[in-house]
């Protein structure tokens, strides 16, 4: 077995490659993370790591490397540059405190970002400190984790470190670094920028890398850009249908956050909604509900027009012709979203075959759930168990009316009813990253007591495991809590 010994340098079985370095000089700045005083491994993904090739023994007392002190053999760290409409305003930004190492080459050939995130200042930083806070940083790593579980694409989370320095938000706050592990960093604001700098050859550059990077099947056809903004509407379609599937509240669905890649991005005032209201948003800088839960899919359109601006002088020489091309494009997301709602919800419900009345018949468990501001999870986890009738709140007139006309349509559908449960069951998580359940655990993490958290990295590993999960995971809010609040600046 140890006929092969690995030389130091591959110990680890790190693999860097830099393609993105390749792209022209306006989308990147070499900067070396910033030394951190007392780096201190808080929590590794060593399923992850292992996923990527990475050799997880080795790395597990990996502060060194997770912190930014040490860099992996065949680093070469670079900041991205990009702009980005925040809250319908554009404006440049750039990664201001997050670092990319190279990108990992899997056994398989796949490629990975690795990223550092608090890794200290960049050319982009400007007034921030380039640093993250342990509570956000170990947040990110709960919600990313519990997403890609529930088989959400999304970036994840590789490692958190706590720097043993101080960084000043609203208080004093322990620092920390996350590691994230990404498809790519490309957003709908890496497109932004080039188009802003006027430079078109940087807009062809970047759409080439982009296909050859995610869509590889795209990159020889007759009108690649014109592939490239199909294929990313498509994506978000589907990303955010599934968003809308598990209740999923981004909350800031700015065009920086949103990846071509089509992966969830930037975890900060995210949440899952308890009780279903479509107006439902976490975020405390989110005056006037712009990323509320039933937002999202007309803002990510919105997201996508401002893609399809960067392209346009290269979708078709003639100016008329390139804005034809792009709304035509657009338009298709909308139908693209229903479709993949529809089936999402159809699968919820059990239900696998299409008849006309479907949308009419979620619709209105939509309409109770509101009215009765019912639990999204619960409410989706008792249809899946068949214990729907068993609750209090259940035997509420509407809903039994309800609830007869679902059982009539499953009564319709010619699958046994137990392969339609066993559907809802795959369907239907017990349990999602709720607010409380993750604060308890960051408030004894931030403590030093990592044992809560990672009994809710265990159980968010297996949302669909309905016989496993204990009944304290899956109560909604305690009442009295008041609204729960996200914040920005983490
Ligand atoms: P976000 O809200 O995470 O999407 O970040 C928006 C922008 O602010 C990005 O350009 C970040 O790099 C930047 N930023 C956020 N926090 C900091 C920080 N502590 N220091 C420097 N830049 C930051
Ligand atoms: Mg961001």
């Amino acid at each position: 077995m140890d006929a092969h010994i690995a030389t130091p340098d591959q110990a680890a079985g790190w693999r860097l490659e830099h393609s993105y370095a390749g792209l022209p000089k306006l989308f990147h700045a070499a900067v070396a993370p910033t030394l951190v005083r007392a780096p201190r491994l808080v929590i590794f993904n060593r399923r992850l790591a292992e996923s990527l090739g990475l050799d997880a023994d080795a790395l597990n007392a990996g502060a060194a490397i997770f912190s930014g002190n040490e860099l992996p053999p065949g680093s070469a760290p670079i900041a991205q540059a990009y702009a980005g409409h925040q809250y319908g305003n554009f404006t440049t930004l750039g990664d201001g405190r997050a670092i990319l190492l190279g990108e990992q080459i899997t056994a398989l050939g796949a490629r990975f970002d690795i990223q550092l995130k608090g890794a200290g200042p960049t050319p982009f930083s400007r007034r921030g400190d380039g640093r993250a806070a342990l509570g956000p940083m170990l947040r990110e790593y709960i919600i990313s984790e519990a997403m890609h579980a529930l088989g959400i694409p999304t970036t994840r989370s590789l490692a958190v470190v706590a720097t043993g320095e101080e960084v000043y938000r609203q208080e004093v706050m322990q620092g920390a670094v996350l590691t994230r592990v990404a498809a790519s960093h490309i957003r709908v604001g890496t497109f932004e920028w080039a188009a802003a700098a006027g430079d078109e050859a940087a807009v062809r550059a970047l759409t080439d890398y982009t296909l050859r990077r995610h869509f590889p099947a795209l990159a020889e056809g007759e009108n690649p850009p014109l592939a490239l903004l199909s294929a990313v509407i498509e994506r978000q379609a589907a990303l955010i249908a599934q968003w809308m599937c598990v209740g999923f509240v981004h909350g800031v669905m700015n065009t920086d956050n949103m990846a071509l890649s089509g992966d969830t991005i930037d975890y900060g005032p995210c949440a899952f909604m308890d009780a279903y209201d479509p107006a439902t948003v976490f975020s405390s800088i989110d005056r006037h509900g712009r990323y509320a839960f039933g937002k999202q899919p007309g803002i990510a359109q919105w997201n996508l027009t401002r893609l399809a601006e960067t392209l346009l002088a290269v979708l078709h020489p003639e100016e008329e012709r390139a804005v034809a091309l792009a709304e035509e494009a657009l338009a298709g997301f909308k139908d693209r979203f229903e479709h993949h709602w529809l089936a999402g919800m159809r699968r919820k419900l059990g239900l696998f075959a299409e008849e006309a009345g479907d949308a009419a018949l979620i619709e209105s468990l939509l309409a109770w759930m509101r009215n009765a501001k019912a639990d999204f999870t619960n409410t989706f986890a008792s249809l899946a168990h068949d214990t729907a009738t068993d609750e209090a709140w259940q035997k509420d007139a509407d809903f039994s009316a309800w609830h007869a006309r679902w059982q009539a349509r499953l009564g319709r559908q010619s699958q046994a009813s137990a392969d339609s449960a066993q559907l809802r069951r795959a369907s239907n998580p017990a349990v999602t990253p709720r607010n409380h359940l993750v604060e308890v655990a960051l408030a004894a993490a931030e403590h030093g007591d990592l044992r809560v958290m990672e009994s809710l990295l265990e159980v968010l590993a297996a949302p669909y495991d309905h016989a496993q999960h204990a009944p304290e995971f899956r109560s909604s809010a305690p009442a009295g809590g008041g609204a729960y609040q996200t914040y920005c600046g983490t």
